[in-house]
């Protein structure tokens, strides 16, 4: 009798499954191996965009066939953050040891929310070398997240707990009398994920202070104290400061003890978002620019950006553990904790956050952790600051360029100088930035200082170095004269 195939994921072929892994191994190897040869980002042909507009599969098909899209299709077209001349945004630039950590986690397929499970472990290990790093107690919790934008928003929610007590959880902010009237302040520099986080958190953005920032971008401390003062005199209710430690915009670092002091005074929470500086930590040349990170309350950032860990590994530290459990832990007959068996090993990561299953995210930071070390993770970020300078030197040393901020760490933001309107100038600069991407040759990103226009290069990634400076610095020179030289009179330039 011919029976069924058992319906089964597993292949029925374990070792073509083995020889076609290994090639899918050896390619990505390859790639990070080779990764100087390719352009940073290239624009994405149609055909790529239409190998992603198919109908739902019915019927599968090769393994083979779906890693050569990826090869062909995905690869080529991904924002290339790997690249070591990528200096857009705030990206990591990944490592070999966490890609291979992440198969690992993969195959283990652990769900890390809770039970009783190494794993688990795992996470608490990082959350104790962590506490240790920032001089946080063995008491506070710390837990895996997506990124810091949520962890920022955990964080407002364990001081939105400490502030109106427990039952807020069941009784919400509506009839709160007290609710109404938090304000939280932030620089005007801050990431525009602490406002989010007032907005969804249920405080409403417009009960976040936005205050001004001093010469070196830092949240102005002494309009900090007068925005608090007039509050009060309004009736309101100071509750918490979110400072930052490396501002996205120009890595500037807040002023922490003073602002600790201020919030000690009037018994603020004071939060850290901390995204890409706070593991400036882990360099001995650079953590003195973090005195009194250890006073925060609470702690956000990512070991996905200078920790070089693969997305995405955002983490939450918090200094009272026990807080940050009563704000989300909630018994459930289905979560049942015993003292043995799998319902062991309470509380839970699933205790200190909004996610129930979970990734093992743990697991990657751990390898880098272990397997590179701290000396080595610190060299790394201290060299990305190292390269800020030099490219601060050249933009200085170049009379086409010119410096629009300080450089605190490793974001340099400068412009092209240009004849015209300011308009005119910065349409001239964004395009400058456009050229720039779209040559493949590095790939800066733009913001906005003091309203101009600034070509903003931040520089993360470990594989970056002076040849690559260089490289943007040659190729965006040639871009702007030619840009220059096809244009018509000024008159009537037309920079679409
Ligand atoms: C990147 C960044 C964030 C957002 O972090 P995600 O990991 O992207 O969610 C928040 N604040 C600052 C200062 C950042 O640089």
């Amino acid at each position: 009798m011919p029976t069924m195939p058992p319906a089964t994921l597993d292949p029925e072929d374990w070792d073509q499954l083995r020889q076609q892994g290994h090639r899918m191994l050896d390619d990505m190897l390859d790639y990070l191996q080779t990764l100087r040869e390719r352009p940073v980002w290239q624009p994405a042909p149609a055909s790529a965009r239409a190998a992603f507009q198919q109908p739902l599969p019915v019927h599968g098909s090769a393994l083979a066939d779906a890693h050569s899209t990826f090869m062909r299709q995905i690869l080529p077209y991904a924002v290339g953050n790997a690249h070591p001349g990528f200096f857009g945004w705030v990206h990591g630039g990944g490592t070999p040891v966490g890609m291979l950590a992440e198969m690992l986690a993969a195959g283990l397929n652990a769900n890390v929310g809770g039970r009783d499970q190494i794993p688990v472990e795992v996470e608490r290990q990082i959350t104790r070398w962590m506490a240790q790093l920032f001089g946080f107690p063995d008491t506070a919790g710390g837990l895996f997240v997506t990124g810091t934008s949520t962890a920022n928003f955990i964080a407002l929610l364990v001081a939105r707990v400490g502030k109106l007590g427990v039952a807020v959880r069941a009784e919400g902010l509506a009839d709160n009398a007290a609710a109404g009237k938090l304000v939280a302040y932030t620089s005007a520099g801050a990431h525009g994920c602490i406002a989010q986080a007032m907005e969804l958190a249920g405080f409403g953005s417009a009960a976040l202070r936005k205050i001004p920032m001093n010469a070196q971008f830092q949240l102005d401390a002494a309009l900090l104290e007068q925005a608090i003062a007039a509050d009060l005199a309004q009736g309101l209710q100071p509750f918490f400061i979110a400072a930052t430690v490396g501002s996205v915009d120009v890595g500037a670092i807040d002023d922490l003890p003073r602002l600790a002091a201020i919030a000690r005074r009037h018994q603020l929470w004071l939060h850290v978002d901390g995204a890409y500086g706070a593991l400036a930590m882990l360099s001995p040349e650079l953590a003195p620019l973090l005195n009194g990170i250890e006073l925060a309350d609470s702690l956000a950032f990512d070991f996905h950006k200078w920790g070089q860990v693969p997305y995405d590994a955002g983490f939450i530290l918090v200094r009272d553990g026990e807080l940050q459990r009563q704000t989300f832990a909630a018994p459930a007959a289905y979560l049942r904790r015993d003292t043995r068996g799998m319902g062991a090993g309470s509380p839970w990561p699933c205790d200190f956050g909004p996610d129930l299953s979970r990734g093992f995210r743990a697991l990657k930071t751990w390898f880098t952790l272990q397997v590179y070390g701290t000396e080595k993770l610190g060299q790394v970020i201290a060299e990305t600051c190292a390269l800020a300078r030099y490219l601060e030197q050249r933009v200085a040393a170049l009379a086409q360029l010119e410096l629009l901020a300080p450089v605190a760490l490793n974001i340099v933001c400068f412009r092209y100088r240009h004849h015209g309107a300011d308009a005119e100038i910065d349409r001239f600069n964004a395009e400058l930035v456009a050229d720039l991407q779209e040559s493949g040759v590095a790939a800066p990103s733009l913001t906005t200082i003091a309203g101009q226009v600034a070509i903003r290069a931040a520089i993360v990634n470990h594989r970056s170095g002076r040849a690559d400076i260089d490289a943007m610095l040659a190729a965006l020179l040639a871009l702007a004269e030619a840009r220059i030289a096809a244009a018509p009179a000024p008159s009537m330039t037309h920079l679409t």
